[in-house]
């Protein structure tokens, strides 16, 4: 093996997938303490981190309301919190989160009905708005920031103003963009914006987060059909006693203080943003000039995650090819794809430019390793 072995301050491969990240040591070396969970001092931490939270998304009137678990929890919680019994969702799906949002509905039993488009293809906004015209029965809109499936920027912004034009409410899913893509709550309107800890604000997985109009969560008691999953709950008993209900996952929220305290060194949104621009860019660049084909025209992806499509060659193996890069120091992801056979890698996490441009000499010294002269798809 002709490269040095990649690796992340503390030794292990670099993660280049959709999350868990790479992160800092010294957001790691943050969980070497324990906290009383009722004791003043980690109330005062955990209210530091909902106000850090509530300060990225920007506008008055936003509280954070904590979920302990993945992203997926935080997801539901909103769902079911937000859209009344009688409620009907409108989720526009274009990969494989549009979809799980759909299930969450199911399992709620809140009614719901889809605009899908395919993977590659945002939703069209004239059709957005004769959909809700069509269905007068429709409360809510549920739209992901970045579908991660594929690596594709929706226009929420567009979404958010067509949502309030025709007075219905939106939720938002933007758990692999907040922290690193502008969403201004002072400037798109939505009731509810769903994202975690382990994603753009690189820290630990574990705590799940929907920032909340505070009248729209309040309007919401009562609403939602788990115990563990009510937000208005939630958000009442930390009101009341800055506690959680149920055990929160107290390291995780100490490795989040110290992340966001990283996230606003680095010049906040705009800094994480431009950040994962510069990778981006250079994985983009670095893998083309090895013949490789993304999914996506440039001016559709989000500077978070890339989808390349299956190289053709008949001496290309994937498996193969994730191994090497793996003993490389290189950890990319699997294709989500329904449509075409694809991999994925990220550009997020505590990773510089240097670090894509390492992933990309890995990958030319794997293809000349298996003999593989370009990467174009087939
Ligand atoms: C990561 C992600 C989620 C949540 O996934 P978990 O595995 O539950 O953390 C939800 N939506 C999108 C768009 C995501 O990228």
């Amino acid at each position: 093996m002709s490269l040095p072995r990649a690796k992340s301050e503390t030794g292990d491969p670099l993660l280049l997938t959709p999350g868990p990240l790479t992160t800092s040591k010294s957001v790691k070396q943050a969980m070497l303490h324990d906290w009383g969970s009722r004791d003043p001092a980690f109330i005062a931490l955990n209210r530091r981190v909902l106000e850090g939270l509530a300060e990225i998304a920007g506008g008055d009137g936003l509280v954070t309301v904590p979920m302990q678990g993945s992203g997926t929890f935080a997801v539901e919680a909103m769902i079911g919190t937000l859209v009344p019994r009688d409620g009907k969702l409108l989720i526009l799906i274009n990969g494989a989160y549009g979809q799980r949002a759909g299930k969450i509905a199911d399992r709620a039993a809140r009614a719901w009905t889809a605009l899908e488009t395919a993977e590659d293809t945002p939703p069209d906004i004239a059709t957005l708005s004769a959909a809700l015209d069509a269905d007068p029965a429709i409360t809510h809109v549920f739209a992901v920031h970045c579908e991660t499936t594929s690596g594709i920027l929706n226009p929420i912004a567009e979404i958010a103003d067509a949502v309030a034009a025709k007075d219905r409410r939106l939720l938002v899913d933007s758990m692999s963009a907040f922290g690193a893509l502008e969403i201004n709550a002072a400037k798109v309107r939505y009731d509810a914006l769903a994202a975690s800890s382990n994603k753009c604000l690189e820290g630990v997985p574990g705590l799940g987060f929907v920032l909340c109009r505070e009248d729209a969560l309040r309007a919401a008691a009562g609403n939602a059909h788990a115990l563990s999953l009510d937000l208005a709950d939630q958000f009442l008993a930390l009101e009341r006693t800055g506690q959680y209900r149920f055990t929160p996952p107290i390291h995780v929220i100490a490795a989040l203080a110290q992340a966001l305290d990283e996230h606003r060194d680095e010049g906040g949104v705009a800094g994480r943003g431009g950040r994962y621009r510069r990778n981006c860019r250079t994985l983009i660049d670095g893998l083309r000039d090895l013949g490789f084909e993304t999914l996506l025209p440039d001016r559709l992806q989000a500077p978070i995650i890339v989808t390349f499509r299956m190289p053709g060659h008949p001496n290309f193996s994937f498996q193969t090819f994730y191994d090497a890069l793996a003993e490389r120091g290189f950890l990319i992801y699997p294709g989500k794809l329904t449509v075409a056979e694809s991999f994925r890698i990220g550009c997020i996490g505590r990773l510089d430019e240097r670090d894509m441009a390492g992933a990309v000499e890995a990958v030319r010294d794997v293809m000349t390793q298996m003999k593989v002269p370009t990467g174009a798809a087939a």
